[in-house]
Parts: structure tokens; sequence; C-alpha cells
């Protein structure tokens, strides 16, 4: 064996790989000085393995082996290339999502529609008439150019966007009810997943909850009984992701808006995701409309843009004129206010809401809801045949299975769907395992996301958009099918 005095002399000085051609070209494209450090780092991990005696301490970076009689200083270049390539990456990747939740939070919520695509692409290219009035050429206010279409599709007297519902809210509360109480049914103190808790936002809206009833049975005489000089608004909010069955009560919209009123106090109600039009027109369960709730006497009513609106994030009020005027005054909604790209993106999917015909062929939520299980089945039974014979050790079936919405819409509801299920063959060796090939899975350039379920992996077919995606997805994993093998496995059995 060499010693590591012998082999640190033969390694490369940091110029000599700098002077490569190749090094040059990266150094171009990305920086001198990210390349540099890249090369240093290189360097690094090499002397380090020379002095633990040639094994190397963790890997350098995802650089395929270098075939056998490579240079050292190309290995070396090739391995800092590798890792400028991936430093300089974005991490947010397109994935499929195959889960089975059509309104993933975690995997951003609503596809948008091509339409809302196109309208970012051209206010994030050029300078636009946000808060620019053209008429007079003065200044604008920039929520105006989609509160016409909000006003037409909830019946609202006026509107006003903020981040996202969660800010909506809070600007709502905050506005109305600062410095004083709110009341709310126990029932309906409400946790969303990733950290919207009601009472939390109430506090930093700087309000003092006051909870009524119970969490099954909240009676009107119950926020009656709450109310007084101090109540600054009474807040109601979909309970988007539990259900509350059996012995229950709450009061009827039209009777606690009457109880408001006579108080002289806003009703404000957070609809969650909430949805511009009767979803059971679509053959999908019903879920209040911002409409509904406005119609029953709220004032306010508050939903998010990326749930099963189908559209960008966003947070919209809704509700009485005067109301909206106070939250746009707060200073916070200068905090909160969303940028040119998300106000076109709704402006170029509000509209489609007037043709139902091509809001559910272009809204990608909404097509993907209303999905037939039978072409599901066609696709499963396709995809099947051909992924199974390609995905060796692993046999693929088609199988029924639920579908979420999602987001906090309809938590209990389901939709029958179609999955590939995907398990180890009987005679498949141990690394074959649903987690590895779920792993897998993940680790593609294009990761698909499925779920695990009753030792399967399930691919849910609702949210593929084409039935190349998934096999184009996958195509690192595949094999060509063996011939003839299934026909004498079988033989054997
Ligand atoms: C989803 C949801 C929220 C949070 O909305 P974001 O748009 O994620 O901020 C708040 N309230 C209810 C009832 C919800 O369903």
């Amino acid at each position: 064996m060499k010693s590591p005095e012998t082999e640190f002399a033969r390694l490369p000085g940091v110029d000599q790989i700098l002077r490569r051609a190749d090094i040059r070209a990266g150094a171009k494209r990305f920086g001198r000085e990210l390349m540099v450090e890249a090369v240093r780092y290189e360097l690094a991990i090499l002397r380090a393995e020379i002095r633990n005696g040639g094994k190397s301490k963790g890997k350098s970076n995802n650089a395929p082996p270098a075939r056998p009689g490579t240079s050292l200083p190309k290995k070396i270049a090739d391995n800092a290339l590798a890792w400028v390539e991936t430093a300089t990456s974005s991490s947010l990747r397109p994935v499929l999502n195959l889960t089975g939740t059509v309104i993933h939070t975690n995997l951003g919520r609503a596809p948008l529609p091509e339409v809302a695509i196109e309208a970012m692409a051209r206010a994030a290219r050029s300078p636009v008439n946000l808060e620019f009035d053209l008429d007079t050429g003065k200044r604008g206010e920039r929520d105006r150019h989609v509160e016409g279409w909000l006003i037409r599709l909830t019946g609202a007297e006026a509107a006003l966007l903020v981040n996202n519902n969660a800010a909506a809210v809070l600007l709502a509360l905050n506005t109305l009810a600062h410095g004083r109480e709110v009341p709310v049914s126990r029932g309906e103190l409400i946790e969303i997943g990733g950290s919207f808790r009601l009472p939390e936002i109430m506090a930093r809206a700087g309000c003092r909850l006051v909870e009524v009833g119970t969490t099954n049975r909240t009676h009107l005489n119950d926020f009656a009984r709450a109310l007084n000089k101090r109540t600054g608004a009474i807040m109601s909010a979909h309970t988007s992701n539990y259900v509350i069955q059996g012995f229950t009560a709450a009061p009827a919209p039209a009777a606690l808006s009457a109880l408001a009123h006579e108080h002289g106090v806003p009703w404000i109600h957070d609809l969650g995701s909430g949805t511009l039009v009767p979803l059971e027109s679509f053959g999908l369960p019903h879920e209040t409309t911002a409409r509904e709730m406005l119609d029953a006497g709220a004032d306010l009513v508050t939903f998010s843009g990326d749930k099963l609106l189908g559209g960008p994030q966003v947070g919209v009020i809704a509700g009485r004129a005067e109301l909206i005027d106070e939250l746009r005054r707060n200073p916070m909604k200068r905090a909160l206010r969303v940028d040119k790209l998300t106000i076109a993106a709704l402006s170029a999917l509000l509209p489609l809401y007037a043709n139902p015909e091509r809001l559910l062929k272009e809204v990608p939520v909404l097509r993907h809801l209303t999905r037939k299980e039978g072409e599901l089945r066609k696709l499963a039974e396709q995809l099947a045949k051909f992924l199974g014979p390609r995905l060796r050790g692993y046999k693929v079936e088609a199988a029924s299975c639920a579908s979420r919405i999602g987001s906090g819409a309809l938590p209990i509801e389901t939709l029958p769907s179609v999955a590939l299920a995907i398990r180890p063959e009987s005679d498949a060796s141990p690394e074959h395992s649903v987690e590895r090939l779920a792993a897998a899975m993940r680790d593609l350039p294009q990761p698909v996301i499925g779920r695990i379920h009753d030792g399967a992996l399930l691919l849910d077919l609702r949210c593929l958009e084409h039935k190349d995606h998934l096999p184009g997805a996958l195509k690192p994993l595949l094999q060509e099918p063996a011939r003839n093998r299934p026909a004498a496995t079988k033989k054997r059995r």
C-alpha cells in the first residue's frame, strides 16, 4: 500500500482542475465562485479519504460512479460539476400526485388551469396596470381587477383579497373586533393542518375568544347570553376536517344573523374551502357556497382560492361593502396583500365560472373530482398490463379505492376511484418491498407520490392527467419485459 504522502502528492491542484475545458464551461454557466468551491470540496473529500486509509466518509454527491480507467482529474471535475448542478437546481419539483387526495396541501393544492398559467406568465413578463387606472391615469386599487367577478359570483356587495384564508380571518377579526370579545361555538374551534388554529389566530388578531355552547350542541341562546357591550363580532367556521354527528345542534344561520344584527355586531363566517357553484350539479356532494352563507345573513365570508375554487393561493373576503371598506383601511391589509401574479391567475379563472362546461374541462381540481370510475378503471387496467411485466419483482393490479377531496372540503366524503395496487411478487427477493418502491418513486426525476395501504403501494389514478405521464415518470425503474417468463413461472407452480 502506498503511503499517505505519495497519495497526497498524486492529487491534482485546484488550478489544474480549474484549467480544464469542462470546468471552465461550468464556471461560465454557474459562476466561477461556485465552481471553485465545488472543486475544493471534492479535493477535500479525497484528502479525507486518504487520511482514512482509502475509505470514503460519506458520499460527495450524486454523480454516477466513474467508469474504470477514468483519470483522477476527470473524476474530480465530473463530481464537482454534478454537485454544482444539484446545488443550482430548484428543490421544488413537479410531482405526480397519485395519493388519492385531490387537493393536497403538502403538494401545493390546486394545479392551475392553463388560462390562469398563461395570464400569470403575461403579468410576470411585463409591467401591468396593477394599481393604475388607465382611464384617469391615477392610482388604482389592485383588488378591483377581480372584485366585479367575486361580487357577481357570490352576491356580495364588495370583496377583497389577501394572501390566504388564514390571513382573511386574521384581517376580518383584527379590523372588526380588535380588543373585543368574539363568541364562537365550542363545536367550531377548528384546527386546520399546518398550524391554522382558530383560538390562536383570534389571539393574534387581538380578540378575546368567548367559547359558547358545547362540542356537540350549541343553541342560539348560548350566543345570546354571550353577547354584551364588549362583543366585537360573532364568528363561525366550517368544520372542514371533521364532522360532529349524532346528538347535535347548531343555531340556524338566519337566526344567528338576526341575533348579531339585533346587537349591532357583524357575523363573520369562515367557509374554509368554499365554492362558488353548487357542486351537486356536477354529481359531487354539496358544499356550502359563499352565496348561500351571504344569503343566510353572514356579513362577511372568507374562503381559500386554492381549494375547491381551483385557483391560486389567496384568501377572499366577501360581504357588506361598509365592512369591506373598513378592512381595506386596516394597515394590516398592506402586509397581507396579494401580488400581480395572483390577481392575473384569478382574473383568468373566475370568468370560467360563468361557463360550467369550460369550468369542468379546464379547472384541474374540478376535472379530477368529476372523473368517472369507469374511465379510471379502464386506465388502470391498461397501465397495469403495461407496467406489470416491466416492474420486475412486483405485481401490478387495478384495484378499487376511495379518493378524498382534501384540504378541508367535505372531510368524510370519498369518491370511488381506481388505483394501481403494487405488491412484491411472492417469490421476490427481500429488497422488493412496498416501502422501498415508494422511496424509489419519490427519488425519480419526476417523483411519483402514492400511498401505502394494506401492504400495497396504491397509485390512485384520479389526478393522472394523461396515461403516458405515469410510464414516462417511472421509466428509470422499468425494464424490458422478460419474454415467455410468465408462462414458465406459471407451469412450475
Ligand atoms: C383551509 C382552511 C383555512 C386555512 O385556509 P388557508 O387558505 O390555508 O390559509 C381556514 N379555515 C378553514 C375552515 C379551512 O378549511
